[in-house]
């Protein structure tokens, strides 16, 4: 830290990414990405044409991606916000709306607790019940932006949709920002909501039902007053924030958004598959509706599970909170990696 940083930012504890080794080629399985390559469509679309133009700026209002996705989830273009990936809208709906303080569960996407720090917002940080689950009814009336993660990362448990709207009917006066980044692997999107109550904020990822994670890019679905207001923290401070490329990729791969609904599902087969195998080896597997399982077992501890694949080639996310330390998160793949990692597991145990 240089004599320089602004008090206000010495104790912020960055967020720590999972790890992208480049020592050794690893079975990749630590950070939710997808196993399948862009469609035929996005490596058509960024080609040298594409990488010419880079000379020039990237549209701000990011028009096509815009009328694209509008198309796909039949809203108006302007309750569509796209960003550089969506940890950025999430930046920005902690910086907008966190005013009178933020509340999102103990266990959930580690991001949040950084965002509220960085803004000096105070958290209410709601335990999840005994078995991982959100309670509803402790997120009613809370006045506060409420940030929930449904599908919940990294328990992979969802809520219903008419629980999701009664959090929001009962906090009519704050954002309720629900991040969808892994719905397509099974959850209930709530989207639709959003013609019914103007503070609910959903948000989107490309980085893993489209496997854009290294594109970044990600989008907002809400009311016209709520991208406005996203609009403005953009232009006041990176209104270029979407490249050429990624624009183009985006467009392209929502062309052939079929290709990513079939990959959708063989992903939901391959973590079914994944699932019972471990169960069968002894493990709990908490029940998932997103691209990734978390599961402990009684024979090994979480973090020895971790080390010991990762010397076998196998990467998976291990977490060091006191409440989840024996469990480990591992990212579904290819039905290839998941026999690898099925196979590695069972040397282990043996
Ligand atoms: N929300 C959740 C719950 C996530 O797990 C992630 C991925 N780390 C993100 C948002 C951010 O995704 P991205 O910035 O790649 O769109």
């Amino acid at each position: 830290m240089s004599r320089f940083l602004d008090e206000k930012f010495s104790a912020l504890k960055e967020y720590v990414p999972g790890e992208q080794p480049r020592d050794k080629k690893y079975i990749k399985l630590n950070t939710n990405e997808s196993p399948f390559p862009p469609s035929v469509s996005v490596l058509e679309a960024v080609n040298s044409e594409e990488v010419k133009n880079l000379r020039l700026y990237s549209d701000p209002s990011n028009k096509a991606l815009k009328e694209k996705l509008a198309e796909i989830y039949k809203v108006g273009p302007d309750n569509i916000y796209v960003s550089n990936g969506s940890d950025d809208i999430l930046n920005f709906a902690f910086m907008a709306f966190g005013d009178r303080g933020a509340a999102f569960p103990d266990i959930t996407y580690g991001f949040y607790k950084v965002f509220a720090k960085l803004y000096g917002i105070d958290s209410q940080i709601i335990p999840l019940e005994e078995d991982f689950a959100i309670d509803e009814n402790k997120y009613f009336g809370l006045d506060k932006l409420i940030v929930i993660a449904n599908p919940n990362a990294p328990t992979g448990l969802s809520l219903s949709l008419d629980k999701i709207e009664k959090i929001v009917s009962s906090n009519k006066n704050s954002v309720v920002l629900i991040d969808e980044a892994y719905v397509d692997f099974g959850g209930e999107s709530c989207y639709n909501l959003i013609d019914k109550y103007d503070n609910l904020l959903v948000v989107r990822t490309f980085s893993k039902s489209r496997s854009l994670a290294g594109a970044r890019l990600g989008f907002a679905i809400a009311s016209k007053e709520i991208i406005k207001d996203l609009e403005k923290l953009k232009f006041s401070t990176n209104p270029y924030d979407i490249n050429r490329l990624t624009q183009a990729a985006g467009v392209a791969a929502l062309e052939q958004d079929d290709y990513y609904t079939a990959n959708c599902k063989k992903i939901i087969e391959n973590r079914e598959f994944t699932a019972n195998a471990l169960k069968e080896m002894g493990f709990s597997v908490i029940d998932s509706d997103a691209n990734f399982l978390f599961v402990k077992s009684d024979k090994i501890s979480g973090l020895d599970f971790y080390l010991k694949l990762k010397e076998k080639g196998v990467l998976i996310r291990h977490f060091t909170d006191e409440r989840i330390c024996e469990y480990n998160r591992v990212t579904i793949g290819s039905r290839e990696e998941m026999e690898i990692f099925l196979e590695k597991t069972a040397e282990i145990l043996n």
